[in-house]
């Protein structure tokens, strides 16, 4: 007879092989990590080999040319441990991948979906999730960024920060506050009115 809680499954084989190709992706770009962190920029060697990867398959419905229908959590979280034991910058590549399109994944209309995914899977577009602002960070409801409908456009006005990606995305997933509650706004980086400043806000 057991006693105490059961011991944890592991991870099947398909995590494992998951693991085995990020791990390689990984040690890929081991050479260029210290650059890559220290670089304000994207690093183009470690975006080359993420995209090369195939791997940014795991933040994209299989709709839109992903790996599965629903995003697998465990699949992601195991692809980021072994990115970042190697390079901060793969994982966070990796990651905004994930978290910067999941809005327009989860909420998008089926044509910002079309364009956009298969971009993101591609890493042709880059992807950034814009919540945090200068006086707001954890309580998100707090947030004073504004989105209202204008004629057929939607206006947006506000400041974020501490954006990873800004200035190098293509698209921000914006948190604002839309009458008393709150939505996602996608805002392109070619967006008029929108800019992007380095340093003390
Ligand atoms: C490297 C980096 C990259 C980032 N990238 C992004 C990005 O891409 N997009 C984006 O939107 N944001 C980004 N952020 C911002 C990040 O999400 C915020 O820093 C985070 O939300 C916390 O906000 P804050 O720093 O204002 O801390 P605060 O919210 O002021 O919290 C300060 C401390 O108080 C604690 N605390 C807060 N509220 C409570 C509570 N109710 N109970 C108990 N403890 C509490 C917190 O845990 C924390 O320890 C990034 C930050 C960093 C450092």
């Amino acid at each position: 007879m057991s006693v105490g809680p059961p011991e944890p499954a592991g991870l099947g084989e398909h995590h494992l092989a998951l693991r085995e190709r990020a791990r390689a992706v990984a040690r890929s770009v081991a050479p260029y990590a210290a650059e890559a962190d220290a670089a304000v920029a994207l690093h183009a060697k470690v975006r080359e080999a993420l995209a090369g990867s195939g791997l940014c398959d795991l933040v994209v419905p299989a709709e839109f040319g992903g790996a599965a229908d629903r995003l697998d959590p465990l699949a992601i979280a195991v692809v980021r441990e072994a990115f970042m034991y190697e390079s901060a910058h793969l994982d966070s590549m990796f990651g905004m991948q994930g978290v910067g399109s999941y809005p327009i994944a989860v909420g998008g209309t089926p044509p910002v979906q079309r364009h956009w995914l298969p971009r993101v899977r591609a890493l042709t577009a880059v992807a950034a999730l814009a919540l945090t602002e200068p006086d707001v960070g954890s309580d998100l409801r707090a947030v004073s960024t504004t989105v209202e409908a204008v004629g057929g456009d939607l206006r947006l006005r506000g400041r974020k920060s501490f954006i990873t990606n800004a200035g190098a995305a293509d698209f921000y997933s914006v948190l604002a506050r839309e009458g008393e509650g709150w939505s996602m706004v996608l805002v392109p980086a070619d967006s008029p009115g929108l800019a992007v400043t380095c340093g003390a806000t």
